[in-house]
Order: C-alpha cells, then sequence, then structure tokens
C-alpha cells in the first residue's frame, strides 16, 4: 500500500509519544502538521521559526530516528515554517535536517511558506501561546542549587525561593533584585523561573531582558501590532524582566510596561525585575513606575565574603568537573574581590592556560595568571588577603586577628595589618576597624602611628614590614 503523508507522520508521532513527556508532546508535536511526501521526503509544517530551532535542538535524534524507521535510512525531513507576518512574506530559508548524515550536510534550499494568520501575534513568534512552553529561555545552570547562599544575597535569595513557591501569591510582588554587576542578579532571575516552571509545569513563565522588551515594543509600534504586544504581555503567569535599568529615559516604553505591569499585578500574575541600582537611585524613570517597584520588596545583592567566594568556586570546579587543590581556590577567592563574574573569569583563565601550556594547575601557575589579570584590571589589595600574609608571615591563624584578644603577637599583626589595609585599600578607617577585630577608627588610626614610629626606630621591625610589603603587593600589583 502506498504510503500517505499523514500515515507516516503518525506512525511517527507514535513512537515519539513514547520517547517524550506528554507536556513536550503537547507543546512540541500536536501542533506539527504533515503536508507533502515525496521522494522519501517528508515535509512538516511547523508553526514558527522558534519551534522549528527548539525541535533542531532538542528532538533532532528522536525525529531522525522516528523517520528512519517508517522511511527507511535514504528518507529525508524538510520543514516548512509558517510565517506570521504576511506582508514580508517571502521564501524563507532552512537547513534540513537530513535522517542520514548525508542529507543533514546538504546545503540550504528555500522552503515555501504556508501563510496562516494567528490571531495574536505574540513577539516571540510563538503561534497559540497557551501551547507552548517559553522556558526555554531559561538557562538550567542558573539553577537555586548552583546558587550558593551566603550573608551577600541571603533576602534576595530567599525572596526569590519564597516567590517560587507561591507566585504571585506572596507579599513580594514585584521582587525587585537590585545590585552591581557580575554579582548574580541574572543568576538568580532565572532560578526563580526554572523553580516555577518545575514547581508549576503550566504557568507560563517568561524572562527577558529590558532590551529585548524594547525592542519588541518598538517592532510592535512600526508593524501596527501594539494591541497584539500587550495582549501577549497580559496572558504572562510570571513576567521576570531584567536589567530594567535600562527602560530608563525610554518613556513611551516604559508607559507601555507600566500598563502590563498594573494588569499582571491585580490578576495576581508575579512580577520578577533585576536593576543595577535601588529604585530610588534610577534616574529618568517615571514616578509612577518606581513607586510601583517600590510595591514588594527591593532586595540587594552585595560582593560575596571571602567564605562564599570560596563556595562559589568550589561548586563552579565541581560542575565542570575540575580538579584543583584548596590553596588554589583559597588563592584565587582571597585574591579576587570584585564581583562573582571577575572570580569565575580567573578560574576560567587558569585552567585555559592550565590546558593551552600543558601545566598542572600549581599555585605558582595561579600566581602568575592573577599577577596578568589584576594588573589588566588595577585592582587593590583585598583585607582578606593582606590579613592572610600577615598571618602566614607570622603562623597565626587568621581567626586571631579577626577576634578581639589582646595576646601581644596578636596585637602587633593586627596592628600591621591596619596599617597595610590603610595603604594599600581604599577602605574607611572605620571598616578596616571592623574586619580586624571589631575596633574603632581611632584605634586604627593609632595602629598606624605606632606601625610607623616602630618602622623609624626599630631595624628589625622595618625589615618585617619591608618583607610583607614585598609580598603583599607582588602578588597584586605586579
Ligand atoms: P549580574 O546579572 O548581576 O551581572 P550574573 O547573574 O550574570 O550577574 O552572575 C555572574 C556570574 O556569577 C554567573 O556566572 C553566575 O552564575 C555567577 N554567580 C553569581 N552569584 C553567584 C552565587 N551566589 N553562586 C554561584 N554563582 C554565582
Ligand atoms: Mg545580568
Amino acid at each position: 500500500m502506498e504510503k500517505t503523508h499523514s500515515k507516516v507522520w503518525e506512525q511517527c508521532l507514535t513512537i515519539i509519544k513514547d520517547n517524550v513527556t506528554p507536556q513536550s508532546f503537547k507543546t512540541w508535536f500536536e501542533p506539527i502538521k504533515p503536508i507533502k511526501l515525496k521522494d522519501n521526503v517528508l515535509t512538516i509544517q511547523v508553526p514558527s521559526q522558534f519551534v522549528y530551532e527548539y525541535l533542531e535542538e532538542h528532538y533532532i535524534t528522536l525525529l531522525k530516528k522516528a523517520i528512519k524507521r517508517e522511511l527507511g535510512s535514504d528518507s529525508r525531513l524538510e520543514y516548512s515554517i509558517v510565517m506570521e507576518n504576511t506582508r514580508n512574506a517571502k521564501p524563507y530559508t532552512v537547513k534540513i535536517p537530513g535522517t542520514n548524515k548525508q542529507a543533514a550536510k546538504g546545503q540550504p534550499v528555500n522552503i515555501p511558506i504556508d501563510i496562516n494568520k494567528n490571531p495574536i501575534r505574540n513577539p516571540f513568534i510563538i503561534p497559540g501561546l497557551k501551547k507552548v512552553d517559553v522556558a526555554p529561555q531559561l538557562n538550567p545552570n542558573y539553577s537555586f542549587e548552583n546558587f550558593i547562599e551566603g550573608d551577600c544575597n541571603r533576602l534576595a535569595r530567599s525572596a526569590g525561593f519564597a516567590v517560587a513557591q507561591k507566585p504571585g501569591g506572596t507579599s513580594f510582588n514585584p521582587l525587585f533584585i537590585y545590585g552591581g554587576v557580575g554579582l548574580g542578579k541574572t543568576h538568580l532571575a532565572h532560578a526563580i523561573g526554572l523553580e516555577i516552571k518545575n514547581n508549576f509545569p503550566n504557568k507560563t513563565v517568561l524572562y527577558l531582558s529590558s532590551e529585548k522588551f524594547t525592542t519588541q515594543f518598538i517592532d510592535a509600534t512600526k508593524n501596527n501590532t501594539q494591541n497584539d504586544f500587550i495582549n501577549f504581555y497580559q496572558m504572562i503567569d510570571v513576567l521576570i524582566v531584567d536589567d530594567v535599568q535600562f527602560l530608563a529615559k525610554k518613556e513611551k516604553t516604559q508607559d507601555v510596561f507600566f500598563h502590563i505591569f498594573n494588569h499582571l499585578h491585580q490578576n495576581s500574575k508575579q512580577l520578577v525585575f533585576t536593576c543595577d541600582k535601588p529604585p530610588v537611585e534610577i534616574e529618568g524613570m517615571e514616578q509612577r513606575l518606581l513607586s510601583r517597584f517600590k510595591w514588594g520588596l527591593a532586595a540587594d545583592l552585595q560582593i560575596p565574603g571571602l567564605e562564599t567566594r570560596i563556595a562559589i568556586l568550589q561548586r563552579k570546579i565541581y560542575t565542570e568537573g575540575l580538579d584543583i587543590s584548596s590553596d588554589v581556590v583559597e588563592y584565587l577567592a582571597y585574591s579576587i574581590n570584585s564581583n562573582v563574574r571577575e572570580l569565575e573569569g580567573a578560574l576560567i583563565s587558569l585552567v585555559a592556560q592550565s590546558s593551552l601550556n600543558k601545566k598542572a594547575i600549581t599555585l605558582e601557575l595561579a600566581k602568575q595568571m592573577i599577577d596578568k589579570f589584576v594588573k589588566n584590571t588595577a585592582r587593590e589589595v583585598s583585607i582578606d588577603y593582606i590579613q592572610k600574609v600577615v598571618c602566614d608571615y607570622f603562623g597565626l591563624p587568621i581567626e586571631m586577628i579577626k577576634s578581639k584578644t589582646r595576646k601581644r603577637e596578636v596585637v602587633q599583626a593586627r596592628q600591621i595589618t591596619m596599617y597595610f589595609a590603610k595603604s594599600f585599600t581604599k577602605s574607611s578607617l572605620a571598616s578596616i576597624g571592623l574586619q580586624c577585630g571589631g575596633k574603632d577608627h581611632a584605634t586604627v588610626l593609632h595602629a598606624c602611628k605606632t606601625v610607623n614610629n616602630l618602622i623609624d626606630t626599630d631595624k628589625r621591625f622595618k625589615g618585617y614590614i619591608l618583607e610583607l610589603e614585598k609580598k603583599i603587593t607582588l602578588s597584586n600589583y605586579q
């Protein structure tokens, strides 16, 4: 009996159904229509470019297997993509994934487009929003599991987690996460989205940057589809907008954002925003929008402390399957105290250097690398690092310097630490004191004077200071 395209596809679907979750099947495979079978080439129609790319990325092996089973090894699959923009309709070029290697390498060909109007054009070109999972925009690596908790992020993290257990149902709406670059705003935003998707697979979670939102809005204005744009956003259950500071000075976009915000908020949908500064410091933002940012909870991310930096590195090393000794990890964590992105950057450079030069990852290599790294970014020495060098030098445990003990040798090491902290960091006297045994600024000032006096009067002491200075500056400034 002659095989028809519908029969073949029906058979394929039964194979596919056994291999994917019901949710995925419904989302990705049900909307596909078989349209042609000719010369062992099956053409299927997919609703959008996005769906096509998603299938290619996630299900190509399964699709190949199913088609091969039905049509044999010289068979092929072609896609026809429904384009929504009828005015600009022109042949769309896609590569054809083959069911055998030969075909997969084939030249791109023009595939005719079926023009099919959708009731709502959404800016992600996902027809029939209800059927489609928008969560692929979330990066699975940016999970809560991979987000190390520390004093620096406790509030933001736990608020994010609470929101993910009960989206729209906590008083953290909107949840406004702010902090400097590389401190984990994007990571946390994804983690919230992923966790919600995990807990509530049927909820529509949308993550995007405010820039993308702006571009989509401008496009919608150009194409006269603002209503579709607004309708699309009003259908979202959880809207996560990263880097809202980029909405500043964009009045029209702020206006539409405001309306979407109101609609979602009134319907108890969850809103999550990130920003590089707290609401009060954003300039060029409409007052009514700023006041809404403050309706829920504004939680900040700070620079992680030493222990958290070590834990972050260890987590990264574990997930990447690396093997790096703890002295190297500690050295990196001590030396890089600007933000997490730089910390990860240093680790990646180190791994790259070691594999390029076929050298083991040793403390020596780490030091060389940090020297270069630090030179490039003109970093200041951290108090943590000064404490470490001084303590190592005098053979004291680092906790002693941070404690209140008045033991003579500790008092002197602490004074030296304060002296170097004053010379080599921009920290205030008060902050130096706080980090060195909870002392006040007068104690720090006194310590600096004492050390200066001793340098002038005690040759041996001066020797210590010079040696220490070398150690501190060598590893950080060269
Ligand atoms: P931001 O958006 O604030 O500029 P990102 O979220 O892009 O920062 O974070 C930069 C990098 O640091 C990412 O790779 C992220 O995974 C990592 N990172 C930040 N904070 C943490 C944390 N607490 N635990 C683990 N990784 C983190
Ligand atoms: Mg970011």
